[in-house]
C-alpha cells in the first residue's frame, strides 16, 4: 500500500499513543482553562481533510495557484458566515493565530515608532497589546491602561485621561484575564477623540458576543480580532473584521487612485496578512472555522453562550459562599479570577493549581491585578466555564465543583481529601461524555 493511504495506527503508533492519551486526558478531566474548549467532531474533520494539501495564496479568485475552484468557495462561505455572525463589514479568515494577527492588524494601520495604547499584561491584557517583551513594544510605541486599584475594574475616565495624554495611534480593548463586560463603546468614543484607531480584541469573548451574551464592539469599532478556537468553539488560528473604509486616512496631495487606496481599510488587512506577514494559507483550517461559524449561527449557540455566563456566575457564588476570594468579587463574562493572598498569601497560584489538576479540575495559574508576587509564581488562579458548558453542564454541577475547589484551596497538600475527590471528578466526567 502507498503512503497515503496508510492510517496512523499502522504508520506511526508512538504519535498515536499520545493522541489517545491526551483524548483520555480530556474525557477524565475537566477542561476549566477560560481559553481553552473541546471544538465538534464536524469541526475537526474539516481541519483533518485534503484541504490540508491545497497552497492557495492569495484570496478567493485572486490566487498564485491553479486548482483554487473548491478552495475559493470554502473561504467565501467562512467569510460571508463569520460577517453574518458579527456583522462585521470585511472579514479575513486566513490568519494563523491571534498573536500574528494581531501584529497584521499593527503592520496594516501604523508605521514602525507609532503608539499603542492596549491593557497591561499583569493586569489582564495580552503580551501583543504592548507588552516590553513583545514585538508590540519593540516595533511600536506602548503606553498601558490599568484597572482601578481598589475596584479592579476598568476606569474609563482614567483610560480617557491617559489617551488625551498619550495620544496613540491606535486603542487596543480585550483582554485575557478580565471578569466583567468591556464597554467597547466608549473604547471607540475615546478613539474618535484623540484621533486613534479602535481596535478590540474579543479573543476570549467571540463566542458570547457572537451569541448575544456580551455586548458587542460592532459596528462601530475600526478593527476587531478575534481567535476562533477559545469561546467561539473553532480551529486554533483568528481572524481580522474591519470597515471597508479608512476614517482616518489622510489623502492630501495624493492622486485618485492612491487616495482610494489609502482610504480602503480592507485592502490594507488585506495587504498585511497576505503578502505582508503571511504565505499560504491553512485552507483546512478555514474550511474548519467555516464549519464553527456554521455552529455558531444555530439556535443552540444563543443558549450555549448564555450558560456560559450562568454557570460562571453559578461557580462564583459557589466559591464566594466558601470564603474564597474572587477579582472584582463575581464575573459577567465566562472567566473567574481567584485572589488567592487574602487566604493563603501571596505567590500560591501555583501550587493551588496543582493541587486542582490532581483531582482533574484543570486551571492555570495567573496574576492578580497590583500582584505582590512575581509573574511566574503569582497569586491567583485563571478559570471558565467554557469547557463545562460545552459538555452540556449546568449551574447544579457548577455548585459540586465550586464546593469541591473550595475544599482543595483550603486543603491543597491534603491527599485524603484529594483521593476521595479525584473519584468524584472523575464520575462527573463519565456523566458528561465529550466525544463518546
Ligand atoms: C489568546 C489571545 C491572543 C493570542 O492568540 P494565540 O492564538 O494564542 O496567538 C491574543 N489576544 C487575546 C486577548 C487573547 O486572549
Amino acid at each position: 500500500m502507498i503512503g497515503t493511504m496508510r492510517s496512523l495506527h499502522e504508520v506511526d503508533p508512538a504519535t498515536e499513543q499520545f493522541v489517545q492519551q491526551e483524548q483520555q486526558r480530556q474525557e477524565t478531566s475537566f477542561m476549566m482553562i477560560p481559553s481553552e474548549n473541546s471544538t465538534s467532531r464536524a469541526v475537526m474533520q474539516a481541519c483533518g481533510s485534503t484541504l490540508i494539501n491545497k497552497y492557495a495564496e492569495g484570496y478567493p479568485a485572486k490566487r498564485y495557484y491553479e486548482g483554487n475552484a473548491v478552495v475559493d468557495a470554502v473561504e467565501n462561505l467562512a467569510i460571508e458566515r463569520a460577517k453574518k455572525l458579527f456583522g462585521a463589514e470585511h472579514v479575513n479568515v486566513q490568519p494563523y493565530s491571534g498573536s500574528p494577527a494581531n501584529l497584521e492588524v499593527y503592520y496594516a494601520v501604523l508605521k514602525p515608532g507609532d503608539k499603542i495604547l492596549g491593557m497591561q499584561l499583569n493586569m489582564g491584557g495580552h503580551l501583543t497589546h504592548g507588552h516590553g517583551v513583545n514585538f508590540s513594544a519593540k516595533f511600536y510605541k506602548a503606553a498601558q491602561y490599568v484597572v482601578d486599584p481598589k475596584t479592579h475594574l476598568l476606569d474609563m475616565d482614567a483610560i480617557r485621561k491617559l489617551a488625551h495624554q498619550e495620544k496613540p495611534n491606535i486603542i487596543v480593548s480585550g483582554a485575557t484575564a478580565y471578569p466583567r463586560i468591556i464597554d467597547f463603546k466608549q473604547f471607540h468614543e475615546i478613539a474618535e477623540e484623540v484621533g486613534a484607531y479602535s481596535f478590540a480584541d474579543i479573543s476570549h469573548i467571540a463566542g458570547l458576543i457572537a451569541g448575544g451574551a456580551h455586548p458587542s464592539p460592532f459596528p462601530f469599532t475600526d478593527l476587531v480580532m478575534t481567535t476562533t478556537h477559545k469561546t467561539l468553539r473553532g480551529p486554533r488560528g483568528a481572524m481580522i473584521m474591519c470597515k471597508k473604509l479608512d476614517r482616518l486616512a489622510k489623502t492630501e496631495g495624493m492622486d485618485e487612485k492612491q487616495a482610494a487606496k489609502e482610504k480602503d481599510l480592507a485592502g490594507k488587512v488585506d495587504r498585511a496578512v497576505f503578502p505582508a506577514l503571511q504565505g499560504g494559507p491553512h485552507e483546512n483550517i478555514i474550511a474548519g472555522k467555516a464549519v464553527a461559524f456554521h455552529e455558531a449561527l444555530q439556535p443552540e449557540f444563543k443558549e450555549y453562550a448564555h450558560q456560559i455566563v450562568k454557570n460562571a456566575k453559578a461557580l462564583a457564588a459557589e466559591l464566594m459562599s466558601h470564603g474564597v476570594k474572587l477579582v472584582t468579587d463575581g464575573t459577567d463574562n465566562h472567566l473567574l479570577l481567584i485572589d488567592l493572598t487574602p487566604t493563603m498569601g501571596i505567590g500560591m497560584g501555583k501550587p493551588v493549581a496543582a493541587a486542582l489538576a490532581d483531582i482533574g479540575l484543570i486551571m492555570n495559574y495567573n496574576t492578580v491585578p497590583y500582584d505582590q508576587a512575581k509573574p511566574f509564581n503569582p497569586s491567583g488562579i485563571r478559570l471558565g466555564t467554557p469547557g463545562l458548558t460545552t459538555r452540556g453542564m449546568k449551574e447544579k454541577e457548577m455548585k459540586d465543583i465550586g464546593h469541591w475547589m473550595a475544599q482543595v484551596i483550603k486543603e491543597p497538600k491534603n491527599d485524603e481529601i484529594k483521593q476521595q475527590l479525584r473519584k468524584e471528578v472523575l464520575e462527573m466526567t463519565k456523566q458528561f461524555p465529550l466525544y463518546g
